[in-house]
């Protein structure tokens, strides 16, 4: 019985699949991926207000 193996997936916590470790699938693989993506480029506050829109009258 090995240790490694033993850890769920982080994300859906189903037995990880060794091609795709730590995590069980692509999708959960690119889920994580996507989460980082989505923490680095979150920008805090709202976006543009209607009046930063350019005034097309
Ligand atoms: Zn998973």
């Amino acid at each position: 019985m090995t240790s490694a193996t033993a850890r769920p997936c982080p994300i859906c916590r189903r037995p990880r699949i060794e091609q795709f470790a730590p995590f069980c699938s692509q999708r959960c693989r690119d889920r994580d991926l996507a989460r980082w993506f989505s923490d680095s480029y979150a920008v805090p506050g709202e976006p543009a207000t209607p009046e930063d829109l350019p005034d097309r009258d």
